[in-house]
């Protein structure tokens, strides 16, 4: 079978990897700039445009872009989106909440293998406004971003789950995996926060 470089037409040789998909390291750059591009496309401007991005290594500790210990509480570690998602340190990306009125609820394990939303997490999701919702680095949970009043985190009890919700202190993972159809803009989640505090 004829396999072809994903970005341009070149064949690749028939020798290539099997997992080869470019025919050049050219057109690798090109198709992972086109990648994040659309990634933060799909992101909400409210949160491009804050300038709290860290890294975080794979268990989670939050790094600065250059590799070094970042803190949610510290604004010299943190960076522009752009620096961040461009920086190859660590597993991944996370944006610090600062008390400025943005939040995130964190929904564990409320997703089944096959990414249905469990039962216990069902009322809530359906109570949400359109808002912007990702996939959790571990693939079962949900953040869900917003704004809302929220000094202190707090880890609450809801149905047969949990949910954890923060406002400041804190830094969350960002994916790029958008939920179902989730929209790229935030919402007032103050109602829905009324109700679970
Ligand atoms: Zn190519």
């Amino acid at each position: 079978m004829d396999r072809r470089c994903e970005q341009c037409p070149t064949p690749l040789p028939t020798m290539a990897r099997r997992h080869a998909r470019y025919c050049s390291a050219r057109c690798r750059q090109v198709a992972s700039r086109a990648r994040r591009r659309a990634a933060a496309a799909a992101l909400p401007r409210a949160l491009v445009e804050r300038d709290r991005w860290v890294r975080h290594s794979p268990t989670k500790v939050p790094l600065t872009t250059t590799g070094r210990p970042a803190s949610s509480t510290d604004a010299t570690t943190w960076s522009t989106y752009a620096t961040a998602a461009t920086s190859r340190v660590g597993a991944g990306l996370g944006l610090v909440l600062d008390g400025d009125g943005l939040v995130c609820l964190d929904l564990d394990h409320c997703l089944t293998p096959d990414g249905h939303a469990r039962s216990w997490a069902q009322p809530l999701l359906d109570q949400l406004p359109a808002t912007y919702i990702e996939v959790s680095p571990s693939g079962d949970g949900l953040h869900v971003w917003g704004y809302g009043d929220l000094a202190h985190g707090r880890r609450l009890v809801y149905g047969a789950g949990t949910v954890e919700v923060y406002g400041a202190g804190r830094y969350i993972t960002v994916t790029h995996r958008p939920w179902h159809r989730a929209p790229s803009q935030l919402a007032d989640l103050s109602a829905v926060l009324a109700e679970l505090l």
